[in-house]
């Protein structure tokens, strides 16, 4: 018996210059890592059916499930600022599209499950760490409500993948609103191809944002979307101390999720010039560069969208420009609103930015854990006893204390109930993120000693991360100092 899943590939219905069809390439043992039961439940899928053998092997690629259709989808991209005309699923393969239980659509992806028209040089594979890595970093930006694809399931192949080393091969099956990134407008725009850059713009109204279908200037509409989404993204992101670590127009979803975790990361001492990516030298995609960058990808975007704002050139650079312009005014409102209630405010009040950029620059100056130091404000708010471990955070705590004294002024002018603005402030403060040295931890367990326990504690863990839960008391303190902290690319 095979897993039954209700797929409804509407990808495979556009035109063949959007994809190639490809068949998964096969893994000598697989065997499967983590199953995410509650998600599949979701997509209406049965749990029990992919944990026995046959599920197993479509996991990893080796089986067809019935209903599938597998391909590579074709997309272009800006990396690190240089055009690429051609870059497309090149590890990738998208087995289709289910409806889940919320009614929406999904797509199921295979990452690393063998090479596609589009790998180049690439072997098509995925190691084991990486695997881990997305599967941990992108269920917890789930829990912590930051627009994102989710993990359905990580397998080992039995292979071995050679990177700067031989590593235990693996198979990760992502799910998503869609795959379809800024990249994949750039490849049909920087062709010429213009009805297939309609049939993508149509294809993703309809499916992502189907209201600016009635609107007078469907396709401008759609640009705006596009943009309020990534404003709010983009300030979800840093809410949380979040660092994408490589924002290239291919690795940003048309949808507004967090996609392609490759060297990404969790700041733990705030500083907005955080950069963990290897490649990442000169810091384009610095914690505090995300916004900008967001800006200036969605103005790739609007580029390639030209053709269809408008006949006359002239005329949809201005519509395109008039858009893009929204994106600094829609980023910081989503960024201040985030920051108010933070810090515990329920109104907006004049000097609020100013009040939050103050704290903001005295933990970059005293290296103060971004994380810790919210947490510890949602007791602060309540009792002035709690000052005591929070103001340790800092390397001089007078800096803290200083700006303690404006911001109970400030809570004070607001007044409200104290417990019930200590509640509202921990369901956004988190008590828990996938530091880097828990997520090392948890993968050297698992690539080194076969031992799986540690990622399995972590991952549940991070899916209440508002609460300092039943588990290793260690999550939640201070991170130990870990200088020259590097990630890498080669998921
Ligand atoms: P990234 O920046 O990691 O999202 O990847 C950029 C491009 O490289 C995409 O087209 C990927 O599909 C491709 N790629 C990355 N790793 C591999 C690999 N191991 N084999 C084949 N293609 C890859
Ligand atoms: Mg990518």
């Amino acid at each position: 018996m095979t897993a039954a899943i209700p797929f409804d590939n509407s990808y495979v219905r556009l035109p063949n210059a959007f994809y190639a069809r490809v068949t998964p390439a096969p893994a000598p043992s697989a065997q499967l890592v983590k199953l995410n039961r509650a998600l599949a439940e979701e997509l209406r899928i049965d749990p029990e059916a992919l944990a026995r053998s046959e599920g197993i092997a479509a996991l990893a690629g080796n089986a067809t499930l019935e209903g599938a259709e597998p391909i590579a989808t074709a997309y272009a991209g800006h990396q690190f600022g240089h055009f690429v005309p051609q870059l497309g699923d090149g590890r990738a393969i998208l087995l289709g599209e289910v409806i889940g239980r919320d009614g929406g659509r999904r797509d199921l992806q295979l990452k690393g499950a063998g090479r596609t028209p589009f790998s180049r040089n690439g072997d098509g594979r995925a190691a084991l760490g990486p695997v881990l890595r997305e599967y941990l970093v992108s269920e917890a930006m789930a829990a912590l409500g930051v627009p994102t694809t989710r993990a359905l399931a990580a397998v080992t192949t039995g292979e071995t993948v050679r990177r700067e080393r031989a590593l235990p091969g693996a198979v990760l099956t992502r799910v998503a609103a869609s795959h379809i990134r800024v990249g994949t407008f750039q490849f049909f725009a920087a062709r010429g191809e213009v009805e297939n850059l309609r049939a993508l713009a149509d294809h993703v109204i309809a499916r992502h944002y189907p209201t600016v279908g009635a609107a007078p200037e469907p396709y401008r509409a759609l640009l705006a979307q596009v943009i309020r989404r990534q404003a709010d993204l983009v300030a979800k992101w840093l809410l949380v101390g979040f660092i994408h670590g490589v924002m290239n127009t291919d690795n940003m979803s048309i949808a507004g999720e967090t996609i392609d975790y490759g060297p990404c990361a969790f700041m733990d001492a705030y500083d907005p010039a955080t950069v963990f990516s290897s490649i990442d030298a000169r810091g384009r995609y610095a914690y505090g560069a995300q916004p900008s960058i967001a800006h200036w990808n969605l103005t790739r975007l609007a580029e390639a969208l030209l053709p269809l704002l408008a006949d006359d050139q002239e005329a949809a650079v201005s519509i395109a420009q008039d858009e893009i312009e929204k994106f600094p005014q829609a980023f910081n409102d989503a960024y201040l609103a985030g920051l108010r209630a933070k810090l515990g405010f329920a109104d907006a009040r004049e000097d609020d930015l100013a009040l939050a950029r103050d704290l903001l620059d005295r933990m970059a100056a005293n290296r103060a854990d971004f994380t810790l130091t919210f947490r510890g404000l949602c007791a602060a708010a309540r009792d002035h006893r709690a000052d005591a471990e929070l103001r340790d955070l800092f390397e001089d705590p007078r800096s803290y204390d200083e700006w303690a004294v404006r911001w109970r002024a400030r809570l004070d002018a607001e007044g409200g109930d104290a417990a019930a603005r200590g509640a509202a402030m921990r369901r956004v403060n988190p008590a828990l993120v996938p530091r880097n040295h828990l997520v090392e931890a948890a993968i050297e367990a698992a690539v080194e000693r076969q031992d799986f326990s540690v990622f399995e504690h972590l991952l549940e863990a991070l899916t209440t991360p508002f609460e300092e839960g039943a588990f290793d008391p260690k999550f939640y303190g201070s991170p130990p100092a870990a200088p020259g902290y590097r990630t890498f690319c080669g998921t």
